[in-house]
């Protein structure tokens, strides 16, 4: 049967790469009609942040995954962090013991690091050197009853087999081999506190919980020939990996790093600015991997369906800001209007645009400007920007502007607009569509000489949403007086 997982460590909040691992296990899952599973692998104990595994699933079910077991929904396969499995490792670790396929080793942190030093002068590969060369049986129990004394705690490696080939046919990069005498030398499979390392740990829950295809990032090929070395020490079969192209970054062709700017990185910053969980996962979705065909939106369920894995590219993902910004705003089109409301409403608040609890009468008119906008934007919080006229006084008129309405006829316009305006019974943009339609058959101004000095009057800006909206939703008393002061 299909069992997948997506196995993080809470050494962070839920990055987009991880979260496009969890998203290609998930819809591996999903159309196969396999099991999901989530997994913390949190035996690195130093580098846990406090809500690095909260992140992970809150965020994770905002982008729309669910998992059929995971921590907080434990399955058959229990428990679902390393850390409380350290009762199912330490037999296992023992048993490698006994065999003679794994030693416990003494050397100090000082050493090692000596070691590595004097490894790069000689212009080699740091490397572990197999600290009991040469030695005989007798001489290596002296020596490790010799550490005993002194109150040395052990590390457990285990013993790479010489010069061995370890293969696998990858779901994503096609046949791989690595020569055992290329993977540094025997490895610590159990630390001086005796928590397993990853590659232990993800070998023994891997096999345990039954998984059975594991597709993550192209940073842990390195680590498979070590793993397919445990699962032969034990006699288990592995499971099929598939190991992920990088994403990069559009404009560098650069791997993303956490530290590029020019990126947002962490779905949490998304959501806080106000992007569509749905727009999300079509676009991670997309980053590596493509449908039959030249359509880019589609639901989840859609990609359930069609979902592919040898569709996976074999060469880097290119993050694409504008291609982002691109279907976030084909989501804000075609979404909900209450949704697409609720959101920009709180993106308006959080400024200090708008109240803390608006009234009726704000909210309805916030409505009004959210909808004017709802065309354009691609993340909520873009309203505060787009709208800001709405809520600054605008800046002086200058530049290309000024230089609009400095003629004969912008007055004329603007004097006649603002005579009307200041009658109209009622003040909406249905009204002042007339109005500026009478502006024109009066003067005979027509065309950008009639639009540009309204506009600009009362925005100060060359463009923006429909006039007849903008100018009903500034109000009239605020119209008015910006049409003022450009006369004056
Ligand atoms: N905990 C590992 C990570 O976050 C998982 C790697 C794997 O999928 O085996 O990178």
């Amino acid at each position: 049967s299909i069992r997948v997982r997506y196995a993080p460590s809470p050494t962070g909040h839920l990055h987009i790469g991880n979260a496009r691992t969890a998203i290609f296990n998930y819809l591996f899952a999903r159309h196969n009609k396999g099991k999901f599973i989530i997994r913390i692998e949190d035996t690195d104990t130093k580098r846990n942040v406090a809500d690095g595994e909260s992140s992970q699933l809150n965020n994770l079910k905002w982008l729309g995954l669910d998992w059929d077991e995971g921590p907080d929904n434990p399955g058959d396969f229990g428990p679902y962090r390393q850390s409380e499995r350290r009762a199912i490792y330490e037999p296992l670790i023992q048993q490698l013991l006994d065999e003679g396929k794994a030693y416990e080793s003494y050397r100090t942190e000082e050493e090692l690091a000596a070691d590595r030093e004097e490894q790069k002068a000689r212009g080699v590969m740091p490397h572990y050197e197999y600290e009991f060369e040469g030695m005989t049986d007798e001489e290596i129990s002296q020596a490790v009853a010799d550490a005993k004394a002194k109150g040395l705690k052990p590390v457990i490696r285990f013993r790479v087999p010489k010069n061995h080939d370890y293969k696998w046919d990858d779901m994503v990069k096609g046949p791989l081999s690595f020569n055992s005498d290329s993977v540094g030398g025997d490895f610590v499979i159990a630390k001086r506190d005796g928590m397993p390392t990853y590659n232990f740990a993800v070998v023994v829950d891997d096999h345990l919980m039954e998984i059975s295809h594991v597709f993550r990032g192209d940073d842990h090929v390195s680590n498979t020939p070590k793993q397919l070395m445990i699962y032969d020490a034990f006699g288990w079969d592995a499971p099929k990996f598939g190991h992920m192209s990088l994403i990069t970054s559009a404009d560098s062709g650069k791997k993303l790093s956490k530290r590029d700017e020019s990126i947002i990185q962490f779905i949490e910053q998304y959501r806080d600015l106000g992007y569509l969980p749905d727009a999300m996962f079509n676009f991670i979705t997309l980053l590596g991997w493509s449908p039959v065909g030249e359509d880019e939106i589609f639901s989840k369920q859609q990609f359930i369906k069609m979902y592919d894995y040898t569709r996976l590219s074999k060469s880097p993902a290119k993050f694409d800001n504008k291609k982002l910004e691109w279907i976030n705003n084909q989501y804000v089109k075609s979404s909900d209007e209450d949704v697409v409301m609720d959101l920009a409403l709180r993106q308006l608040i959080a400024k200090g645009n708008l109240p803390e609890s608006p009234d009726a009468k704000t909210v309805e008119w916030a409505r009004k400007l959210i909808n004017v906008y709802k065309q354009q934007m691609s993340y909520m919080a873009q309203i505060n920007e787009m709208a800001d006229v709405f809520f600054h006084e605008p800046d002086q008129i200058t530049g290309d502007a000024l230089e609009e309405i400095s003629n004969d006829t912008a007055p004329v316009v603007l004097k006649e607009f603002a005579k009307r305006a200041k009658e109209l019974p009622i003040f909406d943009k249905v009204e002042i569509l007339r109005t500026i339609k009478a502006v024109q058959k009066d003067t005979k101004i027509k065309g950008r000489k009639l639009w540009m000095p309204i506009r600009i009057a009362v925005t100060h800006e060359m463009s923006g949403p429909e006039l007849p909206e903008s100018i009903e939703l500034i109000g009239r008393e605020k119209a008015l007086e910006h049409i003022d002061q450009t006369l004056k």
